[in-house]
């Protein structure tokens, strides 16, 4: 048997509770509930839920505020299940960090659906995670530490931001190759956010002026013109 993920329900009504902890339950998953903000945040850091299935609607708290404050310490996924049907409101939760939004009433197999996806996009987001958080990527005078999440030049701390880590960090573990400016936003900004190449192109500008010595004249990342960003291999700068 399969280890089973656990789901963590916050929804104030009972009706809707106990439907879909049935529903998970025959579909093996386990199910924990919390019908309030404050036990929310309880279940959260104590059972450390694979997944939470979230009523905007609190007796006590806005569930905005809960999608926000748990992203600020971590990645599990977060589906929206709500009865405010508008699109600034979807937009609002997806850009809160909300991995998804169902409106009510929802189908079943949706719902079913999009959990599995959004479990499936978590495993590979830990899988990633687990390779690019460990050890040492050096080209030339440059090191990225993976381990304390820090790009030095020289042997200085060049001070990025945490974006601009994630664009070093994801280029050095694929140094090499050319990735896709596409590719690089889905890594760093999740799966939902829009190609935006002007985001990209600005958090460009400021890493290379941080550890570029001439920015105009990379000599870490290079630029392919309207495909994407590649990484020097260290055999490019193996003469410094
Ligand atoms: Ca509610």
């Amino acid at each position: 048997m399969p280890i089973k993920s656990v789901i963590l329900v916050v929804e104030d009504e009972a009706s809707i509770r106990g439907f879909l902890s049935a529903v998970l339950a025959a579909n093996g998953y386990e199910v924990i509930n919390a019908t309030r903000g404050a036990e929310a945040y309880m279940m959260i850091t104590s059972h450390c839920p694979d997944l939470i299935l979230l009523d905007l609607g609190l007796p006590d708290m806005d569930g905005m505020k809960i999608i926000s404050s748990v992203r600020g310490w971590s990645q599990v996924p977060i589906i929206v299940l709500s009865a405010r049907i508008h699109e600034r409101d979807k937009v609002a939760a997806l850009d809160a960090g909300a991995d998804d939004y169902l409106a009510k009433p929802f189908g079943t197999s949706e719902l079913l659906a999009r959990i599995r996806t959004a479990l499936r996009h978590a495993r590979l987001r830990g899988l990633n995670e687990d390779v690019v958080q460990t050890g040492k990527y050096r080209c030339g005078g440059m090191l990225i530490d993976y381990d304390k999440r820090r790009v030095f030049v020289d042997g200085k701390d060049v001070g990025l931001t945490q974006n601009e880590y994630k664009m070093v960090a994801l280029l050095g573990r694929y140094a090499g190759k050319v990735l896709t400016y596409e590719f690089i936003t889905k890594e760093i900004w999740g799966p939902r956010m829009s190609d935006n190449n002007q985001i990209l192109r600005v958090n460009m500008a400021n890493i290379r002026r941080k550890i570029e010595k001439n920015p105009a004249e990379p000599a870490y990342i290079f630029t392919e013109i309207g495909v994407g960003y590649r990484m020097a291999d260290n055999s490019e700068t193996a003469a410094e």
